[in-house]
């Protein structure tokens, strides 16, 4: 494999004496600067407020992208077989002085509780008491083309194939790496604001349901979605940039099921658009300046602006159920605004990096003021909730409902479950009965009116199916709060979480003007979260929403406390809560059997070229090679590495140059498993138009695993293009 080796992030005690003594010495650095900073700027003609101390860092945390289940579309087919973008966690570190803050968002799903203590508990190891439950964010940008295979709830390790080592090393890793890399290079900067709407990006999927609120409420907005981008802008004291962080609330799937490469979908690329732009000459991925684009409440909003039709006759979908009068829930699909899934991921990413870096070139409003970070882990099955002076609710056991299984228009369930069941089918109300047990008349009657098909809740072997224990969080950056959201909010949703915060935050008189945004998918995945009225019309959101109808209650209840507690300077003083579970490795299933040994053709070697290069191309043409190749979960930790290579040769200097990685927008590496352990892999480059005339070639590095004698040895190889020439295209016009 190509590229520099990666430090290694195991923690031996060398390193941990390492990282205490890097630990006292940035601190004395930190103070110095400060120290020096603050004396500067006091001399300056305006009196300006005090600099934060920031660090950003991104790391590479792409797995073995091969067999995997994809997560997202719980879709067990959509296993992993190559590499389109590769996925970065993106880590953020503030601090005032006196304390701390760490803001995260990784390229996967969603952060689960299993990944989230793992990696607690190696910044534990490492920084000791300086990375805690209660200062570092966690979140995930949703995309549903990284790996699965994190979690530790039976639910998610069904769809995912079992907990799968693997994929969670190079997620640990690859976070903790980026923070890392935040931590070293922590400097004294300044954070400014900005906020603006961004049009023609996202749509409701469930409009049928927001509806369903009061039209008091949905008449105070001007949409069903929610269109602002809120970008946070950090500059050094000199003025120039090191990141930007920045939240927009869209699904991360304009990859749609069908596809199995890696990918970070339109979030994703738009950090990448981003981090191009500003690390001009850079190979994606490398660079000083991070682009973070957090998830936010995107529950209900779809980045497939041309919306639901039924495929097989082009008439518009049951606008209740979302299903097709022929062929029912499985053709109703929704589209856009590209041509094809690349060509739409494209365009939404363009549409956020674009308005993102107009915000960003505007940012003028400083973000000032304190740090503050709050925690608590809440039982979420057992939340007694206080609706009215006289009236109080309660939050249910965990519990999936029968529109569940049918899917969204995004990406529908393969059985004839529909949307917006209210009434259970007596047929698979059998079945479930017989394979999972009855849910109890009192689980069933918390959740009314949603009739239940998993009743998670109540199924706890091998271990507990969803878990009871929920991690909510506030970090207050200044005037920023971010609202750490452990699922997927729908829009209403997370306006009044939005507000109630904010209500909270500023009751005190002590802040002022805060805006509040929420980072969807952190620390813990529990699903959706709908508003009671949305709850009621049981579409996918609400069938979803796991705690029952007072779910989104029961969050508001908990992080006005949470907000009290940072208004009236009490956050010492919240109780930790019930701590979550970290199941033994023993006792989490794997059901991915161990990549088989590879065969190639006879008389072939790893790396041969199955089907060449052209000799000729044109700019926007598509180079394609294909190669002998091994199973790529052979290659191990593939983290700063690449499978492909695409060189332009310099006769100057009589070498070549690297141009292109897997990891670049313009490479597809694609693995085929072929019959009888062969497998090959085809690399194609779609050349773009700004490319460069000249001499190319395609290289391809890998790893295939072999008996020698009777023992299994692991061998890399290298398979390399025939050259081929690179023309603009007025040459043949
Ligand atoms: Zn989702």
């Amino acid at each position: 494999m190509a590229g520099k080796r990666t430090v290694c992030c195991g923690v031996s005690a060398l390193e941990a004496t390492l990282a205490a003594l890097l630990m006292i010495m940035t601190a004395v650095c930190v103070t110095l600067i400060t120290l020096t900073a603050m004396s500067n700027t006091r001399q300056g003609p305006e009196p300006q407020h005090e600099p934060y101390l920031i660090g950003v860092g991104r790391a590479d945390c792409t797995g073995p992208p091969a067999e995997i289940p994809l997560m997202g579309y719980a879709n067990l087919q959509q296993t992993a077989a190559g590499i389109h973008t590769r996925l970065y966690s993106r880590a953020f570190i503030i601090d005032d002085g006196q304390r701390r803050v760490v803001f995260v968002t990784a390229d996967i799903g969603m952060m689960s509780q299993r990944l989230r203590l793992e990696v607690l508990k190696v910044l534990q190891a490492k920084y000791g008491n300086l990375y805690r439950r209660d200062n570092v964010v966690l979140s995930g940008t949703h995309t549903h083309s990284g790996l699965g295979g994190y979690f530790q709830y039976t639910l998610f390790m069904i769809t995912s194939k079992g907990y799968i080592k693997a994929s969670t090393q190079a997620l640990v890793n690859g976070i903790v790496r980026s923070i890392d890399i935040a931590h070293r290079n922590i400097r004294p900067g300044r954070i400014y604001m900005n906020r603006g709407d961004l049009e023609d990006s996202s749509i409701n999927r469930s409009p049928h349901s927001y509806l369903n609120n009061p039209q008091r409420e949905r008449d105070r907005y001007k949409s069903n979605t929610d269109k602002q981008v809120v970008v946070l802008k950090f500059t050094d004291l000199d003025g120039d940039g090191i990141g930007l962080l920045s939240w927009f609330a869209v699904h991360a799937v304009s990859m749609n099921y069908t596809n199995q490469m890696v990918s970070s979908d339109n979030m994703g690329y738009a950090s990448y658009l981003l981090e191009q732009d500003k690390n001009r000459g850079a190979l994606p991925g490398q660079g000083a300046f991070v682009a973070g684009f957090s998830s936010s409440n995107l529950g209900d909003v779809s980045p497939n602006t041309r919306g639901p039709v039924c495929v097989n006759t082009g008439l518009p979908c049951d606008y209740l159920n979302s299903s097709c009068p022929v062929g029912g829930t499985k053709m109703c699909k929704a589209f856009g605004p590209g041509g094809d899934m690349f060509d739409s991921t494209s365009i939404i990413a363009h549409n956020i990096y674009k308005r993102a870096k107009e915000l960003y070139g505007k940012a003028d409003k400083e973000v000032t003021g304190f740090l503050h970070s709050a925690h608590q882990w809440v039982n979420m099955a057992n939340v007694t909730v206080q609706i009215n002076a006289t009236h109080t609710a309660r939050t249910c056991k965990p519990a999936l409902g029968h529109s569940f299984a049918a899917g969204t228009t995004d990406g529908g369930g393969d059985l004839n479950f529909t949307q917006g069941a209210v009434v259970g089918d007596p047929f698979w109300d059998e079945i479930r009965d017989v394979l999972l047990g009855k849910p109890s008349n009192e689980t069933q009657e918390c959740h009314h009116p949603k009739p239940i098909l998993f009743n998670t809740g109540e199924m706890r072997r091998p271990l507990p199916w969803h878990p009871d224990v929920v991690d909510v969080q506030i970090l207050l950056i200044g005037s920023v709060a971010v609202v750490a959201a452990p699922g997927e909010m729908t829009t209403m949703s997370g306006r009044r979480l939005r507000e109630a915060v904010k209500q909270e935050l500023e009751s005190e008189g002590k802040l002022k003007d805060i805006e509040v945004v929420i980072s969807g998918l952190s620390n813990i995945y529990t699903h959706y979260i709908t508003t009671y009225e949305e709850y009621q019309v049981q579409r996918y959101e609400g069938a979803s929403t796991i705690y029952g109808p007072h779910t989104l209650s029961a969050y508001l209840q908990e992080y006005r406390g949470l907000a009290r507690a940072i208004a009236q300077g009490g956050v010492a003083k919240l109780p930790a809560g019930p701590q979550p579970p970290l199941f033994e490795d023993s006792r989490l299933f794997n059901l991915l059997p161990a990549a088989a040994l590879d065969r190639k053709p006879a008389n072939s070697s790893f790396g041969d070229v199955l089907q060449q290069v052209y000799p000729v191309y044109r700019v926007g043409d598509v180079a394609s090679v294909t190669f002998v190749a091994g199973n790529p979960r052979h290659s191990g930790d593939i983290r700063d590495k690449t499978f492909v290579t695409v060189e332009i040769y310099h006769n100057r200097t009589s070498t070549w140059e690297v141009v292109c990685t897997d990891a670049s927008w313009e490479t597809r590496f694609r693995w085929l498993k072929g019959s009888g352990r062969q497998s090959n892999v085809t690399v194609e480059w779609h050349i773009p138009l700004q490319a460069a005339a000249g001499s190319y070639r395609i290289r391809h590095l890998g790893h295939a695993k072999q008996l020698q004698g009777s023992r299994p040895v692991v061998t890399p190889y290298e398979g390399v293009s025939a050259v081929f020439a690179v023309t603009p295209s007025y040459y043949h016009q």
